[in-house]
């Protein structure tokens, strides 16, 4: 039995009181079951002919693992291709459910599976199906644009889905040809992405509880204390801080920002995950956390994303053992949800976009 911590998470549902959901975070295995299950998981992964891919918000374990196997770290789109792209028959995403979903949308005839089915994401949860749908009914005349962050059912809604490297040329794209556009779920990049392109866009008011919590006035005293540091954020943050950064950018391209910037100090306004790839790549430069609890702050996740941190080395050892836990997207949905998705990746290929690095949460 896998020792868990409860962790309980309010979130924002645009038309609804804040809305409470919870996340059960596995304990950190003892040293010697630790390489135990490593070895068990490395076995597994042969045997079960199965590709982990795994986020970087993930635990620096799993990170590696993924890595040291044969499998992928990095954005959800890119771990969905990638396991598209990879021999194996099964895909074990590490990650939280939409990432799942995604995967299979794109991988119907595979095995998807992921080491606990409830790790969800408060942009995902905050976006319910119907109440989208009804949203969408109110408003014919828009063009309806989704983040990655969703169901399969919403993005079986939508006219376009993107993740955050490309939603800029996306909404551009779009309003050269005067469309109107409905956005969702989250409004910090939807504000974002609308300052930038100047685009008619009505937007699903949805946070991510992670990347709401930072805090610019406490921005502000840390870059007083680090004079020369660059501040990396990610655009599903505030407005007030989005202002203090240095660049704005998806994981990916905060990551590159990291190994191709002359600084030697950096702040980063992510999830605390993505601080191990950072640290590994640039080993000679300092990373520290952007501030999250400062005066008035409400902070149940500190700067790390509960439901990412439901993926471990025990409830991964067993999904590969047992075969539990495997996604599953309706067929019914499949052909619709998957068309979006498409339409993303045929536009980026036009931009000369790659899909590697297009980037996520
Ligand atoms: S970090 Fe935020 S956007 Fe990413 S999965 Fe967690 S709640 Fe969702």
């Amino acid at each position: 039995m896998n020792r868990t911590d409860i962790i309980n998470i309010s979130y924002d549902h645009p038309g609804h009181a804040t809305s409470s959901a919870w996340a059960r975070v596995p304990l950190a295995p003892a040293p010697e079951e630790r390489l135990e299950l490593i070895a068990r998981i490395r076995r597994m992964l042969t045997l079960q002919d199965a590709v982990l891919v795994a986020h970087y918000y993930v635990h620096p374990d799993l990170q590696d693992l993924a890595e040291e196997t044969g499998g992928i770290v990095s954005d959800s789109l890119d771990m969905a291709n990638f396991g598209h792209l990879h021999k194996a028959t099964t895909i074990v995403v590490a990650g939280v459910r939409f990432m799942g979903e995604t995967a299979k949308i794109l991988n119907p005839e595979k095995r998807v599976l992921m080491p606990d089915l409830a790790a969800e994401c408060s942009l995902d949860l905050g976006c319910p199906a119907d109440e989208f749908g009804a949203f969408c009914d109110a408003h014919p005349d828009r063009t309806v644009v989704v983040y990655a962050n969703t169901s399969a059912a919403v993005k079986a809604r939508a006219d376009w889905m993107v993740t955050s490297s490309i939603a800029m040329p996306v909404v551009r794209h779009l309003a050269a040809q005067g469309k109107k556009i409905l956005w969702a779920p989250d409004r910090h990049l939807g504000n974002y992405v609308q300052e930038q392109t100047g685009a008619d866009m009505l937007l699903w008011q949805g946070a991510c509880v992670v990347h709401d919590e930072y805090k610019a006035r406490e921005l502000v005293e840390l870059k007083v204390q680090h004079p020369g540091a660059l501040v990396l954020v990610h655009p599903e943050s505030p407005r007030a801080v989005i202002k203090l950064a240095d660049v704005v950018g998806s994981t990916t391209q905060l990551i590159r920002a990291a190994q191709n910037a002359d600084a030697r100090v950096f702040i980063v306004a992510t999830d605390s995950g993505i601080l191990h790839k950072m640290r590994t790549l640039c080993p000679d430069k300092l990373f520290f956390e952007a501030p999250t609890a400062g005066a008035g702050a409400n902070c149940t996740s500190c700067s790390h994303c509960p439901w990412m941190a439901m993926n471990g080395l025990q409830n991964l050892a067993q999904v590969l053992e047992t075969g539990a836990n495997e996604i599953h997207v309706d067929p019914a949905i499949i052909p619709r949800a998957v068309l979006p998705i498409r339409r993303m990746l045929d536009f980026a290929k036009t931009i000369n976009l790659p899909a590697r690095g297009i980037g996520n949460v």
